[in-house]
């Protein structure tokens, strides 16, 4: 190991001697973009901020130093950001989102700062390797699928877009937990990601707001002899903010991710400190940190309600505070000016508390009327949707949210009389209907439609592909969508090509930069260009030769975790993403299932070997897809243990998928598995990474596979299964699942191996749940979709056998993927709903 004097004193070119604020000029060292800025700013922080001697220097303290110095290199773009729009008085968008999951952020910054080359020499000058370095990062996973990734995402794209924007989230001391096989079991392991600290963000205890909780609200009369109402909380805790910069991609843009920890009142602790009650107060403050400790599983039924309605809540009150002190500061703006300063996203309805929250804050502490702090309210919020699934619609039941949010609850019941009243006077006696729009459902106990409030506070909503905005108005929101149809329209979800092509894909990146020029980086669709390559065997080769290469990274990775050979050059048939019934994980097991019976019953046979591959955590409470994991990983071990199949077929479970190995996942797929039930899939941003990446997309026609079919061509998709129109009708003339075994004796034979025990040594309690299951109530119509997908499979594998077609297809599948960037959905929502333009920060 390098002695830090020794670096400190290497040679760099233009100073024998770059020691912080000695020698070298201070700003070189802070904010320089050369690999000699750089190594002298690692040797410093090294020194200032790692405090180890070189003796104990590890791969870790080199991470941390890096990250450190890559964070000053954004600090003056991120303050000159801020500056900008509070000067210019700008308009902000600020994206309210319960989940970010924003992945590993040193690769990512240094690509957006365009530093990457410079930070590779810096650290060989110091004996390190960046590959290495990179890898010392942990996931941040503060979240639990695609809808924190797409929030990521979109904060990628709207600082490369130059868009001012604040995202707004919750500091899960814990995130979503990490997952571990066990006897082919998932097991939750705790993921206690601040344990080694957290580089990238700052701490603002100053900025910190009050959150209310409980008691009771009473009437009193102003000084200007209004009755005005006034919420005397049972309980008041705060919330701290942790802001991270969001760098934009070679831009100077940098933009702001805040997140809110909480934290007990100083002034109750201290009340108890002061009587004596010692451990009152350290109980106050345990309980008071509880509300950002954990994330909650998005597909876990029914859970600590309570505290899950207390996390929403103390984030959006945070937000909202945040934004109207901004917006009070900032050159004296009224409040009637806020819907032209400020646009506030609601990733899901999780945030929707707000409109309810904006009202308390705009009339009870800002002394507005109903009518105006009503009509600034909508103007301000738009609502994304993010499901049908009926299950996944918040409600609360009335009485937990009324001893929860007193005042909360009796503005919901104003906003929703008057809201009935406009209903009734554009549909007359049609009671049923009025009962169908209510905030406040009546079925099975009372409770509040969380839907429906953001649906009615905000001036525009939106699904998530074009399928599933048009279901939105056609279903959940129909009688809305009939009250206002203006109000209705479609964003579909992108991907950032930054992390998810450029950083994750260097190969391709290569490719692409040799053969369309660069370029495509920032405008997907100059991807196009790579039409004109399809026909030039050379290209192709080379098109091969990344995929190839990015297998073997992929297989090292498997081998490593898992202890799974994989051949890189079989097909790689992948499925990574939540696991869940709908996406029908169980239904690619089947498939899986009909080879290894073909193999076993036909001794002869060739099949051209591919290997599948699995990834995806389950809810803790989901008892069936935790079941699901245990069926793929018995199918797996037989199958990769049996000679007679493990020629042709391998089957793996990749544990602990996440941002970070899925850099390694996507960029290795030939085939992407999007083959959920026609309707239930709302995008999807999964099939989108894949497709960019240069894989073949097997499909149903659900959520955003619908848009990659019509843009890669049909012919370079394969489509099977049931539309969602005969998802439908089928079930409305009453689904007999057995009917298809009846009818599929292949089908039976699979069915039979899984629920008789040939996966399990015999044991047929293991896997007949889930079989049992797929027989007698599926309501996603797995058995009705199989034979089509078998069918279908067969092709893709007669398909593979020409590897010319299908690099032919593959090459036009990420030429046609450049509708699927998230800067394309970005600017749809600025140009549609933000109206938040560009904004270009000089330093
Ligand atoms: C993109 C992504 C998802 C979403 O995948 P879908 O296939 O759209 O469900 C989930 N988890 C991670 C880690 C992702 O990167």
């Amino acid at each position: 190991m390098t002695p830090v004097t020794d670096l400190v004193n290497a040679p760099s070119g233009q100073s024998a001697q770059v020691n912080g604020a000695q020698a070298g000029p201070t700003g070189q060292t802070r904010t320089g973009m050369t690999a000699d800025a750089l190594r002298a700013a690692v040797s410093d922080h090294l020194v200032y901020s790692i405090a180890r001697p070189p003796a104990v220097l590890r791969a870790e303290h080199y991470y941390r130093a890096l990250a450190l110095a890559v964070r000053d290199r954004m600090q003056k773009r991120w303050m000159a950001t801020t500056q900008d729009w509070l000067d210019l008085s700008a308009k902000v968008t600020c994206y309210l989102s319960a989940e970010f999951l924003m992945g590993p952020q040193l690769g990512n910054n240094l690509l957006n700062l365009g530093i990457e080359d410079a930070a590779r020499q810096a650290l060989a000058d110091l004996g390190q390797d960046l590959d290495e370095i990179l890898d010392c990062e942990g996931e941040p996973g503060l979240g639990n699928g695609g809808l924190g990734r797409l929030a990521a995402c979109y904060l990628d794209s709207l600082a490369t877009l130059e868009r001012p924007s604040i995202g707004y989230g919750i500091r899960y001391e814990f995130g979503i937990f990490k997952q571990e096989i066990a006897e082919g079991w998932q097991v939750e392991k705790t993921d206690n990601w601040l344990v080694h600290g957290n580089p990238w963000e700052i701490d603002k205890p100053d900025a910190s707001y009050l959150v209310n909780w409980g008691g009771h609200t009473e009437q009193y009369t102003d000084v200007t002899g209004k009755l005005r109402v006034r919420w005397v909380p049972q309980r008041v805790l705060k919330g701290v903010s942790y802001d991270t910069p969001v760098q934009g991609y070679g831009v100077n843009t940098c933009n702001t991710l805040t997140l809110w920890s909480a934290r007990a009142v100083e002034s109750f602790a201290l009340d108890a400190f002061n009587t004596g009650d010692f451990y009152k107060a350290v109980d106050e403050e345990v309980v008071s940190e509880t509300v950002s400790k954990v994330l909650y599983p998005n597909d876990e039924p029914e859970a600590g309600k309570r505290l899950r309605l207390l996390q929403q809540y103390f984030f959006v009150t945070c937000s909202l505070q945040d934004i109207l002190s901004i917006h009070l500061q900032r050159a004296q703006l009224p409040l009637s000016a806020l819907p032209d300063k400020w646009a506030i996203q609601l990733n899901d309805t999780h945030p929707s508390i707000a409109v309810a929250e904006l009202m308390r804050l705009l009339i009870d502490e800002h002394q507005l009327g109903w009518d105006e702090a009503w009509d600034l309210t909508v103007r301000t919020f738009g609502y994304t949707n993010h499901t049908l699934l009926p299950e996944a619609l918040e409600t609360w039941p009335l009485r937990i949210f009324g001893e929860a949010l007193p005042r909360h609850l009796e503005l919901i019941y104003e906003i929703n009389e008057r809201f009935l009243t406009e209903v009734r006077a554009r549909f007359p006696d049609d009671e049923e209907r009025v009962g169908r729009m209510s905030l406040i459902g009546e079925e099975g106990g009372k409770s509040v439609r969380m839907a429906h409030l953001a649906t009615v506070g905000s001036h525009a909503v939106n699904g998530v592909a074009a399928l599933h905005s048009e279901l939105l108005k056609s279903s959940v929101l129909k009688d809305f969508y009939e009250l206002w149809p203006e109000r209705f329209g479609n964003v579909t979800n992108g991907v950032t090509p930054r992390r998810f092509l450029a950083l994750s894909n260097p190969g391709l990146r290569g490719l692409l930069d040799e053969s369309i020029g660069p370029g495509w980086l920032t405008d997907l669709v100059r991807l196009r260009g790579l039409e004109s390559f399809v026909d030039d065997p050379a290209f192709r080769a080379r098109w091969r030769e990344v995929k190839r290469a990015n297998k073997s990274r992929l297989a090292e990775y498997v081998h490593s975790t898992t202890g799974i050979e994989l051949d890189p050059t079989w097909m790689f048939d992948v499925q990574v993403k939540r696991i869940h019934e709908y996406k029908r994980q169980h239904l690619m097991v089947l498939h899986i299932v009909a080879l290894y019976h073909r193999l076993k019953t036909n001794p002869g046979l060739v099949i051209p070997p591919r290997a599948f591959l699995f990834g995806g955590k389950a809810a803790p409470g989901y008892t069936m897809a935790k079941r699901i994991i245990k069926m793929i990983t018995a199918v797996g071990a037989t199958v990769n243990n049996d000679p007679d199949v493990n020629r042709y077929m391998k089957v793996v479970f990749l544990p602990n998928f996440n941002v970070k190995n899925a850099h390694l996942v996507y960029p290795a797929a030939n085939l992407s598995e999007q083959i959920s039930t026609a309707g239930k899939e709302a995008s999807g941003t999964g099939n989108m990474k894949f497709m960019i990446n240069g894989a073949l997309t097997i499909g149903t026609l659900d959520g955003a596979n619908v848009e990659i079919r019509q843009e890669a061509g049909a012919e370079n998709f394969f489509l099977f299964g049931l539309t969602e129109d005969q998802v439908e009708a089928v079930k409305a003339e009453g689904y007999r699942p057995q009917s298809f075994v009846e009818r599929d004796p292949e089908l039976a034979a699979v069915l039979e191996l899984l629920a008789g025990g040939t996966f399990t040594h015999g044991d047929s309690e293991v896997l007949r749940p889930v079989v049992d299951n797929l027989i007698h109530h599926d309501p996603f119509l797995v058995l009705a979709d199989y034979r089509s997908y078998v069918d279908r499979q067969a092709e893709v594998s007669r398909v593979w056998l020409d590897d010319d077609v299908w690099s032919r297809m593959s090459i036009r599948n990420t030429a046609r993927s450049g509708k699927f960037s998230s800067d394309r959905a970005i600017r749809e929502y600025c140009d549609e709903i933000w109206g938040v333009g560009p904004m270009s920060v000089d330093l």
